[in-house]
């Protein structure tokens, strides 16, 4: 008998974890949930309500008060296959994708209160099992108990070259050595930040997918999907 599990996928930013974790979701049948875009939300909330500043300055006692005033959720996935963030009923994958949210979001992930909000959220989730999830502590805080846990960890050279071919096709001519410095700094804030830091979960498979093919990473989840499931 296959039962529903957990899988929690950390990782640094740029290690191709969104993408992994959605492909792995649509192939098993499970929800796909990117803690990352509910992070983005609140940022967009707070930038839209004039409580940013674009020295990265946060008006965090304005924010924790309108936490409760902030619904992140997710639709069902539309024609691009792919589920939309909704800010308060809004759709806003597009605009939560934008170089401003990316240069706030990790100020406003700091902040203990809008972790303990969005974390309570994804707990909730998972209530029903069958999730994958993924992020920087999705493994050690928000389900410690998940039963396949994997830490994506290629290099930072690997996916600052990911990130400068993804920007490029997307016709953003960057330079390489700047978002390299861009990939090591938010490793950096990520890695040192005192609440929920990203961090490798002891009980966490490692997968280093720097010289990997999208379809070699999906035959490894599988691999340790059906062997932790008993599912086949
Ligand atoms: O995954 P993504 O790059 O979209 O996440 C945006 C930011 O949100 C990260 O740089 C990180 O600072 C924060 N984050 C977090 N905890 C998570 C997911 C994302 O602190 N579980």
């Amino acid at each position: 008998m296959s039962k529903k599990i957990i899988i929690a996928i950390d990782g640094y930013s740029s290690s191709g974890k969104s993408t992994m974790a959605r492909a792995l979701a649509r192939r098993i049948g499970y929800v796909y949930v990117d803690s990352g875009a509910m992070y983005r939300a609140v940022t967009l909330y707070a930038m839209r309500n004039g409580m940013t500043s674009p020295d990265g300055k946060i008006d965090t006692p304005r924010l924790v008060a309108a936490l409760p005033q902030i619904e992140v959720t997710f639709n069902a996935a539309g024609a691009d296959g792919v589920q939309h963030t909704l800010l308060n009923g809004e759709d806003v994958e597009k605009e939560i994708r934008s170089m401003e949210v990316s240069s706030l979001v990790s100020p406003v992930a700091v902040i203990p209160e809008v972790r303990e909000r969005l974390v309570a959220l994804q707990q909730k989730f998972g209530e029903e099992k069958g999730i994958v999830m993924d992020g920087r502590d999705i493994g050690t805080t928000v389900f410690p108990d998940a039963e396949m846990k994997v830490f994506v960890c290629a290099g930072p050279e690997v996916r600052a070259r990911r990130r400068w071919l993804e920007l490029k096709e997307k016709g953003e001519e960057t330079d390489f050595e700047a978002v390299l410095a861009n990939v090591k700094e938010r490793d950096r804030i990520d890695t040192t930040r005192e609440v929920s830091p990203l961090r490798k979960a002891e009980d966490a498979l490692e997968l280093d997918n720097g010289e990997m093919t999208p379809a070699e990473q999906m035959e490894w989840l599988m691999d340790k999907f059906y062997s932790i499931s008993g599912e086949k």
